[in-house]
């Protein structure tokens, strides 16, 4: 793959000063090389082949930089736009340089991302204006969220504070987009200072062009003051970047939802019914902190039988990642089985009912989490409360761990055994980081 990498190289790091010994804020120094660098020599690692830097302070250093190392190899080209413009305006300014489709970066950002996986996704929409790298983090109580609806077209963009007692997926803009020039053309003569997230992007949706969502629990940081990039470079040390990216086979644990993560209420409708189990949101955050990605796989035969809407479940989903965000944990994916085998129900949807590949213990939705995640089964574990997700551990080849929490394994539906047993889902944590120390 070809493709053009835009880097907003321009910002005083008056945040970052101490770090810097007068150098402008892309080239401060992160474990030995300098963050332009990293961020080049990664793009160059995913295929590109051309690199525009719009910079506006101290141009010339940044300049000089890139010529003492041939330019990397690569066609760098320098665009000092004297006066800051914001990110869009910055863009918008250089857009006859640029190609029909390029990537735009951040200066301040240490990342490790399949951008050939990302650019993928991108030329799979052709009407999307641009995509927006979007994913989970421990705070979302006090981040921008982004929201998406079911074919990722984002919808909304919610700058924090949120209001209280919103219940928001758990979705971060990380400020790195894949654009189409042709959906800028619109807004060349929009007035500066412009900003992409503040500005620019609620203009495009209101418009009505369509901007994706790409969610990925890939490693993008912003590095902006000493204490973030301390962070950076101890995940750096730790081979924690490097890992998250998609390129390497990923570990997982699928999560069953209700009777694991929250009580099992017969069949759970509305979000006013969704409660947390103990020890759930603690064993989560524990799972995201050993880099663990964990996905979310439920049967809801409530869709099929008519018993709640897929807004209605949406909602249930925005109320579980609230709480768990108050707790500081996250769900880096979640898939439902809409369907049900069986007709007869009042009310019910037809075209939801009969067999699936989805339905647990069909293996449909952890097939997707490897192709969408990379996600390797052998290094990975499934912890539900009913012999059907045991079974589907089994024919993927995932070790199972059954709680003794919600259906306590006694539904009688198959006839397996799992590989441990655990009283709830902190002991299923305990084991299966045991088993990775
Ligand atoms: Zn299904």
């Amino acid at each position: 793959m070809a493709g053009q990498l835009v880097i907003l190289a321009g910002g005083k790091g008056t945040r970052l000063a101490e770090r810097l010994h007068g150098l402008p804020k892309p080239l401060v120094d992160v474990a030995g090389v300098p963050l332009l660098e990293r961020q080049i020599l990664h793009a160059k690692g995913c295929g590109f082949d051309s690199v525009v830097l719009l910079v506006n302070h101290r141009a010339e250093i940044i300049e000089d930089f890139c010529r003492a190392r041939a330019d990397f190899g690569l066609n760098v080209c320098l665009i000092d736009d004297g006066e800051p413009k914001g990110t869009a305006g910055a863009v918008l300014a250089a857009l006859p340089v640029l190609q029909d489709d390029f990537l735009v970066m951040y200066g301040d950002t240490l990342l490790n991302i399949d951008l050939g996986r990302f650019q993928a996704f991108h030329q799979a929409r052709p009407d999307a204006a641009a995509c927006l790298l979007v994913h989970p983090n421990d705070h979302p109580q006090d981040s921008d969220l982004v929201e998406v609806d079911a074919s990722g077209v984002i919808t909304g963009i919610h700058p924090y504070p949120h209001p209280a007692g919103a219940d928001l997926a758990n979705l971060v803009n990380a400020a790195l987009y894949w654009v189409r020039k042709d959906a800028l053309l619109p807004w060349v003569e929009a007035h500066t200072p412009l900003d992409f997230a503040k500005d620019l992007f609620p203009l495009m949706i209101e418009a009505g062009q369509k901007l994706y969502g790409y969610a990925t629990p890939e490693y993008i940081k912003d590095i902006g003051t000493p204490k973030r990039l301390d962070r950076a470079v101890a995940d750096l040390a730790s081979g924690r970047m490097s890992r998250s990216n998609l390129r390497s086979p990923q570990a997982a644990v699928f999560l069953d939802r209700d009777g694991v993560i929250n009580k099992e209420c017969g069949f759970l409708r509305s979000k006013e019914q969704f409660e947390l189990l103990p020890g759930a949101a603690e064993s989560i955050r524990r799972f995201n902190q050993a880099g663990l990605l964990v996905v979310v796989v439920t049967n809801q035969p409530v869709i099929a039988r008519g018993e709640c809407s897929e807004a209605e479940l949406t909602d249930i989903h925005r109320r579980m990642e609230t709480l768990l965000g108050a707790k500081g944990a996250y769900v880096d994916r979640i898939y439902f089985c809409p369907h049900h085998p069986d007709a007869g129900f009042a009310g019910e949807r037809p075209e939801l009912k009969g067999p699936c590949a989805c339905r647990k213990p069909e293996i449909g939705m952890l097939l997707a989490g490897q192709k969408e995640l990379n996600i390797d089964f052998a290094q990975s574990w499934m912890v539900g409360d009913r012999t059907g997700d045991i079974l589907a551990a089994k024919r993927a080849g995932v070790r199972s761990i059954l709680v003794e929490t919600g259906a306590a394994g006694l539904d009688g539906k198959h006839e397996v055994s799992p590989d441990y047993r655990a009283k709830d889902i902190g002991q299923a944590c305990e084991i299966i980081l045991g088993a990775r120390s």
